[in-house]
């Protein structure tokens, strides 16, 4: 057991072993085995006997091994959209910004460990209501609706609910509603889905078969979020569509708090939450009250000061608590939800957008770039590291996030902060020894070198490039 494993107490725990022999595999040779796989995945086009494990660290991380079809998929739209002249809806650096999130998400369960998953199998060992096989038929089909329509409450949740809708936020806080968006997920959502009902699923669902299809249902989320597809007929029926999504993720009056599904919209006609998309009405994506930025870091945590507000601003204990799990519309006096006439109708408005010179965007792509391949990295040595070389790696990512966020911003310190970095890396490559195992690490290090030397030129007004702001 590796230190870090002892120091999280996650025993047992490999799920993300898995991460690490796959994801290694996939980088090097599979790409197209990956994408065809992937997409057949995505619709639930598997071999059942295939994709049935026993035990829960023999269920390999099918969401992440799949981020090269992903990638895949948002080069092929944002090709087909460079051609039909609709270069706004994908904009380059708002698409970084989605792809952003995975990495930030993998960054909580690296730090976590996977946790949450431990307490499932944990309730499932000691409470379980039903001894349910864990290679027959009926589990595989039960697993496949009971996850979902756990995910239907626990989705729904997060919406009527302020304080998990401070983290849900994130996945709606786009402007654009495109295949990147279906990336875009709330660091710690994973936390609220679990301590709301998934958990009582362990009562019932053996942890591989939960773990499975919890993936599938993700996975079957990401092609949901286009505009491409208009309507799928009588599919519409029973399975949730873009059409149905794209209600979902308005922020029209009609268009609130509808449309929660994950893989099956039926839920919402049952329980009285489904909304037809209309003809004639654009919908306008985003939050009601959109955030004027691209910061990543931001837009992750910027909501919970929302919350902390409308705690403060009630004037007895009863409001206080209301403030944080009622609706974020609720005022008291109120519904539950807040009433209809005291929320906005929002039919159209201009989207948040920074032009930035190509030499940024440039610069940008090549730093994300280098994130990235950190964090694959990291995800491939973590468990040989120790705690505290993890959590350090992880917090300079999330430094670099909020850099590369600072700039697409266009912010006025976004130059100083870059620097230091940039200034920060150098140092710590130059004092590790890093530099004589790696040939990677030397070119890595040139390019932070070069960085900084530019934005200390930059910073002293030496070199002088001026952005423009929309
Ligand atoms: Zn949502
Ligand atoms: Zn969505």
């Amino acid at each position: 057991m590796s230190q870090f494993e002892e120091f999280y107490g996650a025993r047992d725990f490999k799920f993300d072993l898995h991460f690490e022999e796959d994801s290694n595999e996939t980088f090097r040779f599979e790409v197209i085995t990956d994408v065809k796989r992937g997409i057949g995945q995505m619709f639930y086009i598997v071999d059942r006997e295939e994709m049935t494990f026993q035990k829960p660290e023999d269920v390999p991380n099918i969401f992440y091994q799949r981020h090269l079809m992903y990638y895949f998929a948002l080069l092929f739209r944002y090709l087909n959209h460079r051609r039909t002249s609709l270069y706004l809806e994908y904009r380059p650096y708002s698409q970084l910004l989605n792809t952003h999130q995975p990495t930030s998400v993998r960054g909580e369960r690296l730090v976590f460990r996977g946790a949450e998953n431990w307490a499932y199998i944990y309730i499932h060992q000691h409470f379980r209501l039903l001894e349910m096989s864990w290679d027959s038929a009926w589990t595989w089909y039960l697993a496949i609706i009971g996850v979902d329509f756990c995910y239907y409450w626990v989705h729904r949740a997060c919406h009527e609910v302020h304080l998990l809708w401070a983290q849900h936020q994130v996945h709606h806080s786009s402007e654009e509603y495109n295949l990147a968006v279906g990336l875009r997920q709330s660091v710690l959502q994973g936390w609220c889905g679990f301590v709301n009902i998934l958990s009582t699923l362990a009562l019932v669902i053996p942890p591989a078969q939960f773990l499975t299809h919890q993936q599938f249902n993700l996975l079957y989320q990401f092609w949901i979020h286009t505009q491409a597809i208009n309507t799928l007929g009588p599919l519409e029926w029973i399975l949730n569509t873009p059409k149905h999504h794209r209600v979902h993720h308005g922020c029209n009056l009609y268009c609130l708090d509808k449309n929660y599904g994950g893989f099956l919209i039926i839920w919402d006609r049952i329980f009285g939450t489904f909304a037809e998309e209309r003809n004639g009405e654009n919908i306008v994506y985003g939050l009601v009250y959109n955030q004027p930025s691209f910061n990543p870091v931001f837009l992750q945590l910027f909501y919970n000061q929302n919350v902390i507000n409308k705690w403060k601003a009630m004037h007895t204990w009863e409001d206080k608590v209301a403030a944080i799990w009622k609706g974020p519309s609720w005022q008291p006096g109120k519904p539950r939800l807040g009433a209809e006439e005291d929320k906005l109708d929002i039919k159209s408005r201009e989207k948040y957008d920074v032009k930035l010179p190509m030499w940024c965007n440039l610069y940008l792509c090549l730093h994300f770039a280098v994130v990235v391949f950190g964090f694959q990295e990291l995800a491939l040595q973590y468990t040989g590291m120790n705690a505290l070389a993890v959590f350090g790696f992880v917090i300079y990512i999330i430094i670099s996030l909020t850099a590369i966020g600072m700039l697409f911003d266009n912010r006025r310190h976004a130059s100083i902060f870059e620097l230091a970095r940039c200034l920060l890396f150098v140092f710590y490559v130059q004092r590790s020894g890093l530099l004589k195992e790696e040939t990677s690490i030397s070119l890595i290090q040139s390019f932070f070198v070069f960085s900084s030397c530019f934005w200390i030129l930059k910073t002293f007004k030496i070199l002088q490039i001026t952005a423009k702001n929309k």
